[in-house]
């Protein structure tokens, strides 16, 4: 099959002209597009655009043609080219990612840490790697053992009853743990309408909610950023479900009142959701079960270090109070009479539950046809075990100890909206007050680009103007982590003098401001062959 001719960079770009956007750093133009070791690449489409084809296969011999006149006529447009073309077309775009395997990654509320390559090497083990969900338990009893184990280690470390190992992400895990939080308040017959959700929570908490067939309801935030208890209490009545906390939250502080929130909750009827995306600044130091949370999901992918942003899938086991537990999806793992953690209890054989303990059927249903992410479930074991107890602990001691490095050592040029509440757990939380007029927090992640680093999250929390929330993680060096703060100290003294030259940052990254707005709200996905057109 001939591919049409095309012309070689359809998108217009000529040898020797800088390509639009393209970062135009002082220094002659290169015809290529290229600088050095940053190359320019058009799209595959572009490349492969002159009837090339990556592979040969023979004219057909033999058979009839059984598709009666239906078959393709014209060419369907695919890029031809070689293996090697491949691989380094992609190689090339790879290399203009920033990735945590690169440098610092200092997004808030993501957890960016190391992932240990002992992880991956557990992972890759044929006995993990190529399982098959529905291969006969007898084969997999490995396998089964990693689930129970991890199982195990997430109650222990959350001192909870049980845990729903199914959920694939965090708000997949949230909208369990509300399902659960449904299921029993059917059970007694007690339809409630309203989930109430801080000011400050994540996106997802109302999502889920709302999801779920929920009104969502704002609880306001005391002046020093945490959950506003009486304001709270005023609102608790017998239409409230639950409420859905982060804790510690997102303007990086731990909810000193969280016993007396849920003891309120309970009193009046609800249960408490704990958004648990932030347990890296509190595992084997708080358990969520003593400060009375009914249900709260673990990233894996955050505390457990297994990889995340586009490294790989996330895995949110959502762990469950014992009034909530006879509510989990299948399967299922619980604590039995006895206290121990078991993954099954069928006549002593190891298998997933397909029935709650003592018979019991109130299960709200499933939440994935099968038992969830067994890659990250490996990964963060592994993780889990290669640290053990006492080194989790010390997790979170420097996780937080590297926030509060961060944060101490830029509050005298960042206006740091909580500072003085005491220190802050595993993430830093600045806003734009003092920049000079006309100069944004996003003209200030633009010029971190600049320096090499991925910028933060922006403008998360809602609750502080133009907010930078910084989270190092404890897999940072003290030099990495003074190297990251002498970079953002730079800049934000330019946000602050007004340096112009920051609005239209970055200009040493492959591509150069971009029109965001336009990206969001008319983003081209596809690619118009101008030859087919
Ligand atoms: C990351 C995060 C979530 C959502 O987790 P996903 O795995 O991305 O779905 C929810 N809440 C908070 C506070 C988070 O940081």
């Amino acid at each position: 099959m001939n591919a049409p001719t095309k012309t070689p960079n359809a998108s217009g770009w000529k040898p020797g002209t800088p390509v639009e956007g393209h970062n135009a750093v002082s220094g002659p133009d290169t015809v290529t597009g290229n600088r050095a070791l940053m190359l320019e690449e058009p799209l595959i489409f572009e490349i492969a655009g002159n009837g090339s084809t990556g592979v040969d296969l023979p004219e057909p011999v033999g058979g009839t043609n059984r598709l009666g006149g239906m078959e393709r006529s014209a060419p369907i447009g695919l890029p031809g080219l070689s293996e090697p073309e491949t691989v380094r077309h992609y190689t090339r775009l790879s290399r203009q990612n920033y990735a945590i395997d690169l440098g610092l990654f200092p997004l808030g509320s993501c957890t960016m840490k190391h992932n240990p390559r002992l992880n991956e090497k557990v992972a890759r083990m044929p006995g993990f790697a190529d399982v098959h969900p529905l291969q006969p338990v007898d084969t997999v009893r490995g396998a089964l053992e990693v689930v129970n184990e991890l199982a195990h280690w997430l109650i222990e470390l959350t001192g909870m009853h049980g845990v729903a190992m199914s959920p694939k992400a965090g708000a997949h895990g949230e909208l369990c743990g509300i399902l659960c939080i449904r299921a029993a308040l059917e059970a007694r017959g007690d339809a409630r309408e309203v989930i109430l959700v801080p000011e400050s929570a994540h996106g997802t908490n109302p999502a889920t909610a709302a999801f779920a067939g929920y009104r969502v309801e704002d609880i306001p935030a005391t002046a020093d950023g945490r959950v506003d208890l009486e304001a709270l209490k005023a609102r608790l009545g017998p239409d409230v479900a639950g409420v859905m906390i982060t804790n510690p939250n997102t303007c990086g502080l731990f909810e000193r009142d969280m016993k007396a929130i849920s003891d309120a909750v309970h009193a009046a009827g609800g249960f408490v959701y704990c958004d648990g995306a932030n347990f890296n600044a509190i595992v084997g130091k708080v358990r969520p079960g003593d400060l009375g949370v009914d249900a709260m999901h673990i990233n894996l992918h955050k505390t457990f270090s297994t990889p995340h942003g586009g490294g790989g899938p996330g895995s949110g086991p959502v762990v469950l109070s014992e009034a909530l537990s006879p509510y989990g999806p299948l399967p299922y793992t619980a604590r039995t009479k006895d206290g121990v953690v078991h993954l099954i209890e069928e006549e002593g054989a190891e298998a997933f539950s397909q029935e709650h303990f003592g018979g019991s059927m109130d299960s709200f249903g499933r939440m994935t046809a099968f038992h969830g992410q067994m890659g990250m479930f490996t990964r963060a074991l592994t993780y889990i075990l290669s640290h053990g107890a006492d080194g989790l602990r010390q997790v979170a001691e420097d996780a937080v100890l590297n926030a509060n490095y961060i944060l101490r050592s830029l509050e005298d040029v960042l206006h740091a909206p909580f500072g003085d509440s005491g220190p802050c757990m595993h993430e830093a939380l600045f806003g734009d007050r003092g920049f000079a007029e006309g100069l944004s927090t996003l003209d200030l992640a633009k010029g971190l680009i600049d320096e090499g680093f991925h910028p933060m999250t922006m403008y998360f929390p809602l609750v502080v103007h133009g907010a930078m929330l910084v989270e190092p993680t404890e897999t940072e060096s003290r030099a990495a982590l003074d190297q990251f703060i002498g970079a953002l100290r730079s800049v934000a003294e330019r946000a602050k003098a007004g340096d112009e030259s920051l609005k239209t940052a970055p200009h040493y990254a492959p591509r150069r401001r971009l029109d965001e707005t336009q990206a969001a709200r008319k983003p081209v996905l596809a690619w118009d062959d101008p030859n087919l057109v």
